[in-house]
């Protein structure tokens, strides 16, 4: 198959064109270009919804000062955040610590 951006060919297994970082795949689209985390998105997802109030899916992206945080205010001031955070996983906009989008539900997929 060949890029539909730059018209370089490409291995039909490319999830993005090498040359110019083209998503070639409908599952694999990540508008942002931003990088993909190893963080797997169902844990940040799951970990959000029962153990979020205490920021347990902030510690286990790396994110430990805004984990702490929910640890003394999660569960009433920064309630709104788990709602966020957990929308934010659920869309694939939750990142990890170095920025990279959590967007692999199965890390080992
Ligand atoms: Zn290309």
């Amino acid at each position: 198959m060949f890029c539909p951006n730059c018209g370089k060919e490409l291995s039909d297994q490319a999830a993005t064109c090498p040359s110019c970082g083209h998503p070639m795949k409908a599952g694999a689209v990540n508008p942002t270009n931003k990088p993909v985390s190893m963080k797997s998105r169902l844990a940040v997802v799951l970990l959000c919804l029962f153990l979020g109030w205490i920021g347990v899916h902030r510690f286990y992206v790396g994110k430990v000062g805004t984990g702490v945080l929910f640890i003394f205010f999660g569960w009433n001031v920064l309630s709104i955040w788990v709602l966020v955070d957990f929308i934010m996983a659920c869309v694939g906009s939750f990142t990890d610590k170095s920025g990279a989008l959590v967007l692999n539900w199965n890390t080992e997929g």
